[in-house]
């Protein structure tokens, strides 16, 4: 037998390997071997049919939280992300030097989901936030073992995060960005800063930033974002940063992700370079987030394309996490993680982070999810 597995008669949406149209996909040893019409079914030892629904690589949401106890997912994340066609996901900065090993005793012993994860700046990590932010007492700031614990889990670690906003930080000056960066540049890495509400405006944060970096939670309605203080015209410092490589990440959360933002920066031509979803156990269950496929479909709801959709949600944060060709991908030779995702018509009603809704005519719903060539994950009827 040519294929383990053949998904045949699904529209494959594949922007980042210029992949599009009615196209069979063929599995073998947990691998994409050949995408192309009509592929033999007889060779295959199981099919599936795709018919009316989206092929897409398996969605990759690069901000998410699996550190137990921590705001997170903890023995849910592969239920929560099989069932809306995430194969991949990071953890951004839920650990810091000093518990970044419970993080990687949870990867290794608990997660079948690929992921990989951001390191913060703070030694502690995201843990107890309620009694203050990670960084507002400085000795926590511990750039030395943050980037050691990049260099000594490289399979792992891919980034530092730095979350700034008020009680986040020890000072509201570009110091701890500053410092972040200079820790990012030791260890080889991007950094991803956090900004909503932040307590100076973002073109000072921007200023300290370099390419590939990536700024999350870019369509919090809050304090300065990346509009002007009218909140109505995006800032050209925010123009000219994406111009320059740095990657603006949607993150939605519980407080992130504002509709009138959304329309606003659509308008104006600035669309996220990659879609995330920020998801803690309580957003997947009690919302307003659900799951990466519904924050896409809000983001279709407000004109963005499908295929920019998938590109913001494969290709391009594999390539950040260091995956480039072989996950977030339908080329022959990548792992065979893949979701067939149905675009159901009807009235959904969807809600932003401000307990804004609206009614959308259509939302994407994750129907069949396929990791390594196995399948994980079937929406029952
Ligand atoms: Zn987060």
């Amino acid at each position: 037998m040519k294929y383990d597995l053949l998904i045949q008669h699904g529209e494959v949406v594949d922007p980042g390997a210029g992949l599009r149209g009615l196209l069979d996909v063929g599995i073998s040893g947990g691998k994409i071997v050949e995408v192309a019409p009509a592929l033999p079914a007889g060779e295959a030892r199981r099919t599936i049919s795709a018919r009316g629904l989206l092929v897409t690589p398996g969605l990759i949401d690069i901000h998410a939280h699996i550190f137990v106890n921590a705001h997170d997912m903890g023995g849910h994340t592969d239920r929560l992300c099989q069932a809306s066609g995430v194969t991949t996901l990071c953890d951004a900065g839920s650990t810091g030097s000093a518990t970044f090993a419970g993080l990687r005793a949870v990867i290794d012993g608990h997660v079948r989901t690929r992921a990989r994860a951001f390191v913060n700046l703070s030694a502690i990590g995201i843990v107890g936030t309620s009694r203050g932010g990670e960084l507002s007492h400085f000795p926590y700031a511990d750039p030395e073992g943050c980037a050691r614990t990049i260099a000594e889990n490289p399979d792992l670690a891919i980034g530092v995060k730095l979350r700034y906003g008020p009680g986040l930080v020890w000072e509201y000056t570009t110091e701890p960005v500053k410092m972040a960066r200079r820790t990012a540049a030791t260890a080889g890495v991007p950094l991803m800063i956090h900004i909503t509400d932040s307590p100076i405006p973002l073109p000072e944060i921007l200023a300290e930033m370099a390419p590939g970096d990536i700024v999350t939670h870019c369509y919090h309605g809050r304090a300065n974002g990346i509009m002007g203080p009218e909140k109505e015209l995006l800032l050209k410092e925010v123009v000219e940063a994406q111009r320059h490589g740095i990657i603006f990440d949607c993150a939605h959360g519980r407080s992130h992700f504002s509709f009138a933002m959304i329309e606003k920066a659509l308008d104006q031509g600035f669309l996220p370079d990659t879609i995330s979803t920020d998801l803690t156990f309580t957003s997947a269950t009690k919302g307003p987030v659900w799951d990466l496929a519904t924050t896409m479909s809000k983001l279709l709801h407000f004109g963005m394309s499908l295929d920019d959709l998938v590109l913001r949600a494969t290709a391009a944060p594999a390539k950040i996490m260091g995956y480039e060709g072989t996950v977030g991908t339908l080329r022959p030779g990548a792992n065979a993680d893949i979701a067939l995702i149905e675009r159901r018509n009807g009235n959904f009603e969807l809600t932003d982070s401000d307990g804004k809704t609206v009614t959308a005519k259509e939302r994407l719903i994750a129907r069949t999810t396929i990791k390594d060539g196995r399948v994980t994950y079937e929406r029952p009827e």
